[in-house]
């Protein structure tokens, strides 16, 4: 086992494994050290698979915009993995005026940024998506999103880092970054310690934990998010759904199920118990299935097949974190992805890399610096 390298990478989400993997690309040496004994066990592979612009913050844009143009198109054939990558656009579905009115809003930041999104009629809308209730009034439209399988990109990064030289260690819980006159130059296990000049911490929610051994905080929570899954069903459309309500999101895969996420009716967020392994709360099938049946009454007798949730890292200001720390050389932060990081997840882990490697990078990820957050008090 490599214990020093030019780069660690501290978690093998999707952000994770593609860092490495484009680290690796660059001709680094890269070690990634993973707590769990599973690749890909966190929110990456539990995800709904949206690859979204529209209904992000303008912060996250310009980073989101460029993976959307740069990486996702070509991803399956550079990985060679089937990553299901359907770029057949976002339709966010409104019923009162007060739904349109939200969703012009989000429209109006996203066309400041140069994205293409659209309002449409109700009509409009019907022509793209003909199974719609009548309950639906319009919705905005970006032809430019799509969405994707998690599992199938996750794990193929982890191939694909692994095809070049990446060293993963699992069952290896990063406890401490450690540095040297200031600099990082490891980090620390229970069993040992990894040296390495720069260290990227892409550890999810537990990011904090290790960031807070050199002084970092980023200020965020932990929140359970839950998803569903049909049995297949006659492919129907192909666009990515989601609802200015936020009673449902989704999409009908490749193989014909429908992935939906949701909510499961609560006002507070489902409690994180059972030893720390998030669990499908019973009143989130139920709820999600009353909110998608309110769009597409056609689906109400698809069986569910079963249901799932997973950790999101969410941020006080709901955008991730995607920087250099500076602070303290050598620390990279990509953490705080806020329940959308999927689609983000690919462009951050390319941006940060060519950073380590280069001392630059192609998109503009200013917004998204670690020392953006301000104390109110
Ligand atoms: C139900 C659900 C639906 C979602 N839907 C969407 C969607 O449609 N579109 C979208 O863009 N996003 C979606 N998301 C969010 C998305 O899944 C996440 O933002 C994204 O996967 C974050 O990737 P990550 O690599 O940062 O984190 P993770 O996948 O959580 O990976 C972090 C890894 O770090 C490891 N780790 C933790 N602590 C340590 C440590 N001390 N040392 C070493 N390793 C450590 C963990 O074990 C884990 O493997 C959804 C999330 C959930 C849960």
């Amino acid at each position: 086992m490599l214990t020093t390298a030019d780069a660690i990478v501290i978690g093998a989400g999707i952000v994770g494994n593609a860092t490495a993997y484009y680290l690796a690309k660059k001709g680094l040496s890269v070690i990634v050290l993973e707590a769990s004994e599973y690749i890909g066990n966190g929110g990456s592979s539990r995800n709904g698979g949206g690859v979204r612009q529209s209904g992000r913050d303008p912060k996250e844009l310009p980073l989101m915009v460029w993976g959307v143009k740069n990486i996702w198109p070509h991803l399956s054939e550079e990985l060679g993995v089937d990553t299901e990558y359907k770029q057949k656009g976002n339709l966010r579905l409104g019923k009162t005026p007060a739904h349109m009115e939200k969703l012009k809003t989000l429209a109006d930041n996203a066309i400041k940024c140069g994205v293409d999104v659209q309002m449409l009629t109700a009509e409009e809308v019907k022509k793209i998506n003909p199974y719609l209730s009548d309950a639906v009034i319009g919705a905005s439209w970006c032809p430019t999103d799509g969405h994707a399988n998690p599992l199938t990109t996750t794990l193929g990064y982890y191939k694909a880092a692994r095809a070049l030289g990446a060293d993963f260690v699992t069952g290896c819980p990063v406890k401490k970054i450690i540095t040297e006159k200031g600099k990082v130059c490891g980090v620390e296990t229970p069993e040992q310690k990894f040296y390495a000049p720069s260290v990227v911490v892409a550890a999810g929610f537990e990011s904090n934990e290790i960031l807070g051994t050199v002084g970092i905080n980023i200020p965020m929570r932990k929140r359970v998010l839950q998803c569903l899954v049909t049995e297949a069903e006659p492919q129907m459309f192909e666009q990515m759904l989601g609802t200015a309500a936020a009673d449902f999101y989704g999409h009908q895969t490749k193989h014909g199920s429908f992935v939906f996420g949701g909510h499961d009716g609560f006002e507070d967020d489902p409690v994180v118990i059972n030893n720390d392994y998030p669990f499908s709360t019973g009143d989130f099938a139920s709820c999600c299935s009353r909110g998608i049946m309110g769009y597409f009454p056609l689906l109400s007798n698809a069986k569910i097949v079963r249901t799932w949730s997973g950790y999101e890292d969410h941020s006080s200001d709901v955008v991730a974190t995607v920087s250099k720390c500076d602070e303290v050389p050598g620390l990279y932060i990509e953490c705080g992805f806020s329940g959308h990081g999927f689609g983000i997840g690919p462009a951050a882990a390319y941006n940060i890399a060519e950073l380590i490697a280069t001392g630059s990078c192609p998109a503009d990820i200013s917004p998204l610096r670690y020392d953006r957050f301000k104390s109110v008090i």
